[in-house]
């Protein structure tokens, strides 16, 4: 049988390209920091990697530190707040919308818990942020936190207005760009961002290797300390196979992000209308034009148990998830959905397609096909 990937927000297979750069370094073991020549030989594939990244984000290199992921560098960027708050400076407010990320938004809780003030933006019904509410929420002492591109939903946030409201403030702002790298087009260079995160295994790249942009002259406490790799910021050995993994993901992406988005925006019109079309009990969420990712599609199928669809279709040899990969086996409604109005029980009806390079139109007409059977079946039972 042939298996259909419908989860590429979770995380995508590895590009081919992307793997033959990777095995072509495995006897380049040197540890970057060692001053002899096999160490060197690691420290410049390091080196080319930054340059490669920061090339396409129109960034400097120095600007950029590597992570083990997204989740790391999202928890960096907020320990910021605590290890102010430990050294006695004046203490700062987090502002982030009601649609974060689990490492957001769980180490929000945690930062309320140690006594600094958090405080959430909510969105429309589309998943765009009020951006009155955080304009009357800003103050100069503010660290913004807002996700580019939705990983539920895939609502694609103004950026551009958004770190303008936060220059006229004089605050901080932070993109958590994990979804948005490689599919939304990023300029560093022209937006008043003071940190962004990324990671490799949303863009045919490994797992366990993330990015973080710092601006220069941001302030910044390191979370990992010891061995003063990376400049001070973020100590441990360098994994530079993972770097270079990372770097050809960048340089596929150049290749064939715009022509894949292309592709992919016309089987999500395709997928959408399919769906709308036979099932009249069927509700999209999020957008469904260029201001949503464009191979993301959420749908609530009203009366339909998400854990049995998505079981029911995984048997058919295609995977699809009920949210975001890391909630989806907790037995909680998915806040980003609440955050848009849906009720749990909607929530628990709602599953995420999210489609990618190797997704075709076929793919496309044996989902419609399975969901039709599956469904049917579910609400007769
Ligand atoms: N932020 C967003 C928007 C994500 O979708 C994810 C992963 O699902 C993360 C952060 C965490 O990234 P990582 O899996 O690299 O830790």
């Amino acid at each position: 049988m042939e298996q259909i990937y419908c989860d590429y927000n979770a995380t995508t297979p590895i590009h081919p390209i992307v793997k033959e750069r990777m095995i072509s370094l495995m006897d380049t073991f040197g540890n970057p920091a060692s001053i002899h020549g096999i160490g060197q030989e690691a420290e410049r594939v390091l080196v080319e990697s930054k340059e490669v990244i920061a090339e396409f984000l129109n960034c400097s290199p120095e600007n950029l530190i590597f992570t083990s992921g997204g989740t790391e560098s999202n928890n960096t960027v907020l320990f910021q707040l605590l290890a102010e708050k430990i050294s006695n400076k004046p203490e700062r407010k987090l502002i982030c919308s009601e649609i974060e990320h689990s490492s957001i938004s769980e180490y929000s809780t945690f930062l309320k818990k140690s006594g600094i003030e958090v405080v959430y933006i909510p969105v429309d019904p589309q998943g765009f942020v009020n951006l009155e509410e955080l304009q009357k929420e800003i103050t100069k002492n503010s660290l913004v936190s807002i996700i580019w591109a939705n990983n539920e939903i895939g609502t694609i946030q103004n950026i551009e207005k958004i770190s303008e409201i936060v220059k006229d403030a004089g605050a901080e702002l932070h993109v958590d760009a994990t979804q948005a790298l490689g599919k939304v087009a990023i300029d560093l260079s022209s937006l008043h961002i003071h940190w962004l995160t990324a990671t490799a295994h949303k863009i045919y790249g490994p797992r366990g290797i993330g990015l973080l942009y710092r601006r220069a002259y941001t302030r910044f406490a390191p979370m990992l300390i010891g061995g003063g790799q990376q400049e001070d910021q973020r100590a441990g050995t360098e994994n530079h196979l993972l770097m270079a993994g990372f770097a050809e993901a960048i340089n596929q992406r150049k290749v064939e992000m715009a022509e894949e988005s292309i592709r992919l925006r016309s089987l999500k019109t395709k997928l959408i209308n399919e769906i709308i079309s036979r099932f009249e009990f069927a509700q999209i969420n999020g957008p469904i034009d260029e201001r949503g990712l464009a191979g993301t599609i959420n749908v609530t199928f009203h009366g339909v148990e998400n854990e049995m669809l998505l079981l029911y279709l995984d048997m058919a040899g295609i995977s699809i998830s009920t949210g975001s990969a890391c909630s989806s086996r907790t037995f909680k409604a998915s806040r980003v959905l609440n955050a848009i109005g849906r009720s749990d029980l909607e929530a628990f009806s709602s599953v995420r397609i999210s489609l990618g390079r190797e997704s075709t139109e076929t793919h496309v007409d044996r989902l419609v096909e399975k969901l039709s059977e599956i469904i049917g079946r579910i609400r007769k039972e």
